[in-house]
Order: structure tokens, then C-alpha cells, then sequence
């Protein structure tokens, strides 16, 4: 395919709000496509050069991405800052730049979306002494062989924000327009004209509507006596059947699809199995080791009778520790560490890596856990923002594992031979339970108590926020385990001030003394359609040091500038505390926090708190 209809697509879905019509637009894009280029075609439209599970990242920062335009288009960089700051994007800047350049010279080469594709991943391999370069070398070349419209979108694309509002539930769905017929209920049928279709039309349904249809000769099915599973997906376009029976098969199939993503984190792998393996396909997909799955999330409740009313009673109660979330992988010798964010740490973790190793007694096993840092010297808990040193560290690792040590609190497990996600969470702890061998210092399952009583619960929670902890945990025993799902099976219950995680969207440069750092921090909460909406200004507090870890972390993310003022791209997220909600017209969430303050950074969390939650937080103050 040319790069240059994929562009087409692009545009299309830039240009509606609707997810029913992105969900058809990238409906059309997947049908009649080979294995090879759907995998491709699935992965660059969420933004992706490489599967969600993959570790990799192709590294190129906007300033990079700045030199690579000066490069390719002649500008300099004042220039091109100029025309970033006035679009606020730097793939509409590339556009800019490129148009007027293009006036200037002629032939631009034939991309297609292949080789787009294998140039950015090119861009990813290089590492090391003179890799900046020959990245900005790379990405510039493959620039120079763009139109303008598809540099917009190359630049996009390795910065990591397409603008096109595309969300795993749309991807999931569009898979399911383009390989499974429609599912139809009769009163829809009426309306639509499926006379050059194949249909199947259930006994149940298919009366009075034949009567009106005599032109054609659909299959008959008594749909009732047909296993889904083995209905042929490519068989029919449309199936018909009653209402209920519509819904429920179009959820079965929805479920088919959402399964083959939990299990293998890579919608490219469900596109092309749906494509050509169907239901059977999607459903006998495996999870694999060393292929991290999203990690289940947890709802909050207020109070212990909340707890109960959402999980049931019994329920399995934890100590819910402040710690640092980790999937271990292990087969046969072999161990990797990954974040929630599904980065592979196994290198900062050498220590939790010999001891999943040593103590864990599978050869093949998904581990969901927590790592706990504690001070060496009294065995006192420390705090995420020590423990979050460890994350990114490079070098002296073996000081930092001596320093900050970890114990891992393992609290579910699954895969052990086989996936364990359907299982009930009573039955996955049991084989928790099984084979970790609990005889050292640094692998203890959690503090857990199975309990239905609320007086129990609440002295457990004492005992947690005074050994240092965050609170409790509850959990449904008979639940299944949902991947990246906030489903309630599991729910947080943390008595303290109740702390807003916002992503920061813009600061400002500071004067005087503390001139050349970013400070005065504007925080965003999400709304539905992802925007980000201003909370307010996190500007006091902030000490020397935090600063400066603000301003190394934010000024490669800066987006535009006005003065003093920058916008940065919303990727660093923080947990703020504050005094109070209040109503406010000077932020676009409609919301000001009063006295905010930097609690820490949540390196593990990669998105803000809704508005809905600031909406609620706001309410229960009264
Ligand atoms: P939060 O980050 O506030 O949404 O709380 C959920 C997080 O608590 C999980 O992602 C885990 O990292 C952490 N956690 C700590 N202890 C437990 C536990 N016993 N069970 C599940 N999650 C836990």
C-alpha cells in the first residue's frame, strides 16, 4: 500500500469525532489486506512503529525531531521553532515547512507504508556513540522522500501523537467489522439492503421478513442449534436473528476479539488471526512468556462496606503496599522483570531476578507482585519516590541494589503452564501459594486475609498504614483476572487525603535565582475523548532538587513556547495533594486544587485522573 493512501485514512479519521465512523474508516483500512501489511497497518494507526509489549522505542525527542527539519528543509532552527510555536505541532510545522520547500524542487519519491515502516524501526537499532546523528540522518532521508502531507504524519508518528482520537475499544472493534459478518437484529434487517450479501438468518426471525424479501435466498439457520464458535467468519456477510440473540452473539464476538489483545498484547497478532483463523483462532490464543500483558487496575472505594458491596463477602483483603507494581516472568532459567507500563527493567532488578530464580517453584509462570523498597539499615519501608531511582538507572546497579533493596509481595499469578486469567482469583492464589517457596528475605506473599467481616478489615488497615503501607486492598475471590481493565474485581481502599495523579501539559521558566528551570506547573486531568483540561498550577513547594528533576524531564518534552510560558507534551504524570476542590472559570476543567503540592512522580502511570473523578472528589468535600 502507498504510504500516501494510508495518509488518506489519516485524514478521514482526523476529520470526525464519531468512534462509529473512525471504527468503519479503519474497518475499510484492515479488509482485503495481506498478513504482512495488516500487521503494519494496525500497528502505525495507534501511533505505534512497534507492538505494545515490545520494549522498544525509537528515540527521537522534538528537539531531535527539529534538527532532522532543519535538515530536510532548509530552515534553521529559529524557523522552524517559529512555525512550532504558532501550529503547536510539530507534524503540521513539517507540513509547513516541507509545502514551501516543495515549490522549489520537483520529483518526490514513491513511499509505501512498508517502507515507512522499516525505516523508523531502522531509526530504533541504533544505540550508542554517534547514534543521534545517524537517527537524525535517517529520519531526515526518509523526509526528503515524503510529500508534504505524509512528512506531517511520518513526524506524528515518531513523536508519538497522531491526533486521530484511535483507542485500543476502536481498533477492537474495527477488527470485528472487518473479519466477522454484521450482526443484524430484524428490525435493523428491514432497513439495510443486504440482497447482494450472503445471509444467515436465524428460524426464530426469519418470517415475515422473507415474506418482503422473496428476491433472494438467504441461508436458513435455526440459529439455535449452531455452535457460534463454529459458524464460518467468512462464510456470511450479514447474520440475522432476534434481538437478543443478536446482542449476545455480537458481544461473543466482541469478547473473541478482547481476549485474543489480553492474551497477546498485540492487536497486529489479533488482526491477522481474526483475519484468517476466526472465533476458533482468536480463542486458542496463548498468552506467551516474556510478552507482558496489561496489568489488571484497581477501582476505589471509600469505605469497607463500599469494598464489600463492590468484591462480595468473602473477600480476599491484602495489605496494599507502596511500592512499585512488577510482572515477573519466568521460564525454565530465565527471569524478566517488567513495570506496569510494561518496560523490561530485569537489568535495575538483578536482585528480584536471582530471587524469582531461586525461589520460585515453576518452570514456566506470569507473576503479578509488588516490589516494597526498605531501608538497609532498619528494615523500615521506604517510599515509591526512593524506589523509583532504581527504574531508569543505568549504571551502578549493584550500589543501588545495596542501598535500596526490595522485597517482592507477589499477590496473584497468571499463567502457571498455561494461562490462568479465566480462573477465579481463589484458585490462582492457591497456585500462588503452591510454588513460592517463602524460606528468605526477599520473596514473601502478601499480608492476606480471606474474611467477610468489616471489624477485621478495618484492624488490618490500621496495621498497614502503621507498618508504613498504603492501605488495603479487596478483592472478589471468584473473579477472573482482566488485563488492563478497571473492572472492580479488585478495589483500593486508602484512608488518607485522597491524592489527584495529573499529567503536566505546560509550565513556565523561572526568575531570579531560580532562572534556566521549569517550575509553575499547569496539571490536566482527561476527559472522555482524551483531551487533557487544565486543574490548576502547582507552583509553591517545590524544592531546589525537584526543580531540577522537572526541568530535565520536561524540556525535552516542550512543545511550544511563548515567553516564559511552555507546553509540553503530556507524558509526565504526578500525584498531587492539595487542601481543596474549588470551582473555578480560570481553568478549562471548570476546577482549581487549592495549595496543590508534589507529592511524587508516577513514573508506573501513564495517563491522568478523569474529570469525573475531580467531579467527585469535589462533591464529597461537602
Ligand atoms: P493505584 O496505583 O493507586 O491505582 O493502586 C493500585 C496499585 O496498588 C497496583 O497497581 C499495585 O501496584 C499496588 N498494590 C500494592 N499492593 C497490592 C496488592 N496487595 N494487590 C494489588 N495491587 C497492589
Amino acid at each position: 500500500m502507498d504510504y500516501k493512501d494510508l495518509v488518506g485514512f489519516y485524514k478521514k479519521l482526523g476529520s470526525t469525532q464519531s468512534s462509529l465512523e473512525k471504527t468503519s474508516i479503519l474497518s475499510d483500512l484492515f479488509s482485503g489486506k495481506d498478513d504482512r501489511e495488516l500487521e503494519i497497518l494496525v500497528k502505525l494507526c495507534m501511533g505505534r512503529i512497534f507492538s505494545a509489549w515490545k520494549d522498544e522505542d525509537i528515540g527521537i525527542s522534538s528537539k531531535l525531531m527539529v534538527k532532522a527539519l532543519k535538515k530536510v528543509s532548509g530552515s534553521g532552527e529559529k524557523a522552524i521553532n517559529q512555525e512550532w510555536k504558532s501550529t503547536g505541532d510539530l507534524g503540521k510545522t513539517a507540513e509547513n515547512l516541507l509545502g514551501r520547500k516543495r515549490q522549489q524542487t520537483f520529483a518526490v519519491r514513491k513511499l509505501t507504508v512498508e517502507k515507512v515502516h522499516e525505516n523508523l524501526k531502522a531509526v530504533a537499532d541504533f544505540e550508542g556513540s554517534g547514534s543521534q546523528s545517524r537517527k537524525i540522518d535517517n529520519i531526515s532521508e526518509l523526509l526528503s522522500m515524503a510529500n508534504p502531507e505524509e512528512a506531517k504524519y511520518i513526524v506524528r508518528t515518531v513523536l508519538r501523537n497522531m491526533r486521530l482520537g484511535v483507542g485500543e475499544g476502536i481498533v477492537r472493534d474495527a477488527i470485528l467489522e472487518a473479519f466477522f459478518p454484521i450482526i443484524l437484529d430484524i428490525k435493523d434487517a428491514m432497513g439495510e439492503d443486504i440482497r447482494e450479501k450472503d445471509v444467515l438468518i436465524d428460524k426464530k426471525v426469519s418470517n415475515d421478513f422473507l415474506e418482503e424479501e422473496k428476491e433472494f435466498e438467504p441461508e436458513i439457520f435455526n440459529f439455535g442449534s449452531v455452535k457460534i464458535s463454529e459458524i464460518e467468519y467468512d462464510r456470511f456477510d450479514v447474520i440475522i436473528l432476534d434481538k437478543t440473540d443478536a446482542r449476545k452473539l455480537y458481544s461473543y464476538l466482541k469478547d473473541a476479539v478482547q481476549h485474543g489483545y489480553d492474551v497477546t498484547n498485540d492487536f497486529g497478532d489479533v488482526a491477522v488471526t481474526a483475519k484468517n483463523r476466526g472465533i476458533k483462532g482468536l480463542l486458542g490464543l496463548e498468552m506467551k512468556i516474556f510478552r507482558p500483558v496489561n496489568a489488571m487496575l484497581a477501582k476505589k472505594v471509600d469505605t469497607i462496606k463500599e469494598g464489600f458491596e463492590t468484591v462480595g463477602k468473602p473477600a480476599g483483603v491484602d495489605y496494599k503496599y507502596d511500592g512499585m507494581r512488577a510482572q515477573l516472568h519466568k521460564k525454565d532459567d530465565e527471569v524478566k522483570v517488567f513495570t506496569r507500563r510494561l518496560d523490561d527493567v530485569t537489568e535495575q532488578f538483578p536482585d528480584v531476578e536471582k530471587a524469582v530464580k531461586e525461589f520460585v517453584k515453576s518452570d514456566e509462570c506470569i507473576i503479578d507482585s509488588e516490589l516494597v523498597a526498605y531501608d538497609p539499615d532498619d528494615g523500615s519501608t521506604v517510599p515509591f519516590q526512593k524506589l523509583s531511582k532504581r527504574i531508569k538507572r543505568k549504571y551502578d546497579i549493584d550500589e543501588m541494589v545495596e542501598n535500596i533493596p526490595v522485597e517482592i509481595r507477589p499477590f496473584d499469578i497468571i499463567y502457571l503452564e498455561k494461562a490462568l486469567i479465566k480462573r477465579k482469583y481463589s484458585e490462582r492464589f492457591e497456585k500462588l501459594e503452591s510454588i513460592i517457596e517463602e524460606e528468605n528475605d526477599v520473596i514473601r506473599l502478601v499480608d492476606r486475609m480471606v474474611t467477610d467481616n468489616e471489624e477485621d478489615v478495618n484492624s488490618m488497615q490500621q496495621r498497614s498504614l502503621s507498618e508504613g503501607q498504603e492501605g488495603i486492598m479487596m478483592k472478589n475471590l471468584d473473579a477472573e483476572y482482566k488485563p488492563g481493565s478497571r473492572v472492580g474485581y479488585m478495589v483500593k481502599l486508602k484512608p488518607v487525603m485522597e491524592t489527584l495523579d495529573l499529567v503536566i501539559i505546560g509550565a513556565e521558566w523561572s526568575e531570579g535565582r531560580r532562572s534556566g528551570w521549569l517550575g509553575s506547573l499547569t496539571m490536566g486531568c482527561k476527559d472522555d475523548d482524551g483531551n487533557y483540561l487544565e486543574v490548576g498550577k502547582l507552583a509553591t513547594g517545590l524544592t531546589d532538587k525537584q526543580l531540577e528533576e522537572i526541568t530535565n524531564r520536561l524540556e525535552p518534552l516542550i512543545v511550544e513556547e511563548d515567553g516564559r510560558q511552555v507546553k509540553v507534551s503530556p507524558e509526565v504524570v504526578v500525584e498531587a495533594e492539595f487542601e481543596e476542590i474549588q470551582k473555578s472559570p480560570t481553568y478549562t476543567s471548570g476546577f482549581a486544587l487549592r495549595f496543590p503540592r508534589l507529592k511524587r512522580f508516577r513514573d508506573d502511570k501513564e495517563d491522568a485522573d478523569s474529570i469525573e473523578k475531580v467531579a467527585r472528589l469535589y462533591k464529597s468535600q461537602n
